[in-house]
């Protein structure tokens, strides 16, 4: 059993505050204490203290708590009042203890209970305050997205160009011709046909190979325990009276210390290997032969090839220009493929679709159905 202190309570029918534990009857109005919560004066109750903060700490003295019931007090159930456990009979109306339906903690844990309910009953109208507030941004949002929808659909959708007549139709062709000549070249390997100049060990690729293991101190820390230390905590007794309860608890200190620690130390080994210095015939793109004209005689360009040359790779492009025959806006040409570019003649109306984001126009009839694809020549 810890030493004991003094508690107080406040009269609730008139107010009067910090009357002792002691105390059964108000001094101030004479009411005997019926609803009321004890308390500590420096402390709270439940608190917990360390052993040198103690010193404003009310102990009762070893008389006073020769008097004190060992139980919380109990309540009269016809006059609401708190009698000691040490009374059979209420002090205040002479009922029998017998009758008691609560002590003072079952009637303080009703009281918090009570409390508790109406304080969650009570914020449903801020709730609600709020409530039609947060709808205004929702509303912008979805004006917002309405909008990035609307311009993608009408991105998205399709313009057919009706006022267009074709300009000029072109090509070109042309043809890369080859060239078979030695170059000079190494390796780490001779390919076939390469004619050996010379040969030399070089450094291929390094490897790192364990070379040893190095020792290092380290410094570390840990925490542990120094001493344990007494602190105090009170407790209501439900009688006018606190019981002080002690604890104990480590404190820590950094204890630091040393460790030594193995690390593997690497060395780069250079590694060798034969290197080829050779010479070797090879055929390489040289020259572009290209033909080109303003008209639908596509042709290939005639080669005149040297002794150590040959054809390459062939390419074509075949275009044609349109001008707007309304608006005053600058012509376009477009590239497209043969088939459909024989179709295509100057003086011709033509339809052309092209999604308005400026993406994939393609030929079209009046409606806007696709006839042959197409790309703008930039
Ligand atoms: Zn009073
Ligand atoms: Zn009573």
């Amino acid at each position: 059993m810890g030493k004991l202190v003094m508690g107080y309570w406040d009269c609730p029918v008139c107010g009067s505050k910090g009357i002792a534990g002691n105390v059964m009857n108000c001094p101030s109005c004479g009411r005997a204490r019926g609803d009321v919560q004890f308390y500590m004066k420096n402390v709270a109750e439940g608190e917990s203290r360390e052993e040198n903060e103690r010193g404003d700490i009310e102990y009762l003295s070893e008389e006073q708590a020769k008097y004190v019931s060992k139980n919380p007090d109990w309540y009269c159930s016809f006059c609401n009042s708190l009698n000691s456990d040490n009374a059979e009979t209420c002090s205040n109306c002479g009922a029998s203890r017998e009758n008691s339906e609560a002590n003072y903690f079952e009637m303080l844990k009703k009281k918090q209970e009570r409390e508790a309910a109406e304080l969650a009953a009570r914020p449903a109208s801020p709730a609600a305050r709020t409530a039609p507030s947060s709808k205004k941004p929702l509303l912008i949002i979805l004006a917002i997205l309405a909008v990035i929808v609307g311009v993608f659909v009408y991105l998205n959708g399709n313009k057919t160009s009706s006022d267009l007549k074709v300009s000029s139709v072109g090509w070109t062709r042309i043809i890369n011709i080859e060239a078979n000549k030695q170059y000079s070249e190494s390796d780490w390997n001779l390919p076939d046909g390469a004619e050996l100049v010379n040969q030399k060990q070089e450094i291929h690729h390094y490897d790192s190979v364990l070379d040893h293991y190095e020792s290092r101190e380290v410094q570390r820390s840990r925490q542990v325990v120094d001493h344990y230390e007494t602190y105090y905590t009170y407790k209501d007794r439900g009688n006018g009276t606190f019981e002080e309860i002690s604890h104990e608890r480590p404190v820590y200190t950094t204890e630091y210390y040393t460790e030594t620690v193995r690390e593997p130390v690497y060395v780069q080994v250079p590694r060798y290997a034969t290197k080829y210095y050779y010479t070797i015939w090879r055929w390489k793109p040289e020259r572009d032969a290209e033909a080109s004209g303003e008209d639908h005689n596509a042709a290939w360009p005639e080669l005149n090839l040297a002794e150590n040359e040959r054809e390459g790779q062939r390419r074509e492009e075949y275009r044609f220009t349109v001008e707007h025959t309304g608006k005053k806006e600058a012509p376009v040409t477009y590239r497209l493929a043969e088939s459909a570019w024989r179709n295509v003649n100057p003086g011709d109306p033509i339809f052309i679709t092209a999604k308005r984001s400026g993406a994939d126009p393609y030929i079209s009839d009046a409606k806007g159905n696709k006839i042959a694809d197409l790309e703008r020549v930039r």
